[in-house]
């Protein structure tokens, strides 16, 4: 349906040229997802990306299709989450200059991360909003290009490599489950997946707490909503008013979307721990949590994305901590 926006084999070329910087992620069972139903629970294992989540797939197509001008100018983000950090860890690897624009109520500890991955932190404002300001009179000001998170054609490719190597490892796949928020993750997934096989279930899971795109599709168009405070917030934000591409594509590609509540994915990560014996953030978690709670049931070989790690110690410790009773037999 997309084919002629973003080819497959587009999407082919666009695994080689990131190969170096990205790793082919395994897909492992989960046999307690499913047990006494007749269906296989897979988990891709997104987290163990060495810079913590799936976000470099899209960093590094666009950082690497940019010009040899472009790249001498440097790239521009205002993200203080697994993006930022996406797009400076390639940045540096790549050799071009990267700046991160932050408000001042982003932690210290943030900060130097980025520091450390190679890239300049511009601290500005109280908000993320103040942070976005500046980062586009930077950008007009001085040239930079800036990476965006989801709504660009060369990041969904990027993350579509997901869905060539699900198909690769499991080409009797049926279902697929999708943290969502922008919709980068999901739109090239299912666009992958559905020009295979249209058959193939893709199922976004967000959080209960300001669902935008869920919300989006309702309304069939993107608004806007107030951000709440979530346990996955890497999932948190909108997905833009004048959203050019993935409102699109998950309106059309995407065949329902499922909300989990703060208490779900916390056992989400709880079960990931006791089972896997893996620390995931939560918005890594969501479709574990949609599972455990039988708001999804799997259907044949179903695969979940498991999409990050970046928690804190003690927000982990925190969040699965009421659920001892998932520790190992
Ligand atoms: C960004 C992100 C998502 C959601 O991806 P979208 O492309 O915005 O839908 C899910 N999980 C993690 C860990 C993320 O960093």
């Amino acid at each position: 349906m997309f084919e002629m926006e973003l080819p497959l084999q587009q999407i082919y070329i666009t695994r080689k040229e990131i190969s170096p910087y990205c790793l082919r992620t395994p897909l492992v069972r989960s046999p307690k997802l499913s047990e006494g139903l007749r269906s296989i629970v897979y988990l891709k294992l997104e987290n163990l990306q060495e810079i913590g989540s799936f976000k470099v797939r899209g960093a590094a197509n666009k950082i690497l299709g940019l010009t040899p001008e472009q790249k001498i100018k440097g790239v521009i983000t205002a993200s203080t989450g697994n993006h930022g950090m996406a797009v400076s860890y390639v940045a540096k690897r790549v050799g071009i200059p990267a700046i991160i624009c932050v408000s001042e109520a982003v932690p210290k500890n943030r900060i130097e991360t980025i520091q450390r991955l190679g890239a300049r932190a511009v601290v500005f404002g109280a908000s993320q909003d103040d942070a976005f300001t500046k980062m586009k009179e930077l950008q007009e000001q001085y040239g930079y290009i800036s990476v965006h998170p989801f709504d660009d054609l060369e990041v969904i490719a990027g993350q579509a490599t997901i869905g060539l190597e699900l198909i690769e490892d499991l080409p009797t796949l049926e279902m697929v489950l999708v943290p969502l928020s922008g919709g980068g993750l999901i739109s090239g997934i299912a666009h992958f997946l559905k020009t295979v096989n249209p058959s193939v279930k893709v199922i976004g899971i967000s959080m209960e707490q300001s669902p935008v795109m869920y919300h989006s599709l309702k309304a069939g168009v993107p608004i806007q909503m107030e951000e709440k405070d979530t346990i996955a917030d890497s999932l948190r934000g909108g997905i833009g008013l004048n959203n050019q591409y993935t409102f699109r594509f998950v309106n059309q590609l995407v065949d329902d979307v499922i909300l989990v509540s703060e208490e779900e994915i916390a056992q989400g990560m709880a079960y990931l721990f006791s089972e896997h014996r893996l620390i995931v953030e939560g918005a890594g978690a969501v479709g574990v949590a949609a599972l455990l709670s039988h708001k999804v049931k799997p259907f044949g070989n179903t695969i979940t994305i498991v999409s990050g790690r970046s928690i804190e110690t003690s927000r982990f410790l925190d969040a699965i901590s009421p659920y001892q009773s998932f520790d190992l037999d």
